[in-house]
């Protein structure tokens, strides 16, 4: 199970950042929050795939 970085609090399994979104916001502001989240998903859905190949 993830962990939230900042506060140890459990994240879901489907995030792709390991920070709450309580820590995220608070960290980086609702607007860069989301910005770096989809880049992560981003990041990940093309390591899943790359994984799957092999
Ligand atoms: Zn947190």
């Amino acid at each position: 199970m993830a962990k939230c970085t900042y506060c140890r609090c459990q994240i879901s399994d489907g995030s792709a950042i390991e920070v709450c979104d309580n820590c995220g916001t608070r960290v980086w502001g609702p607007k860069m929050f989301r910005a770096i989240k989809s880049n992560m998903e981003e990041a990940r859905s093309r390591g899943d795939l790359e994984q799957g190949s092999v």
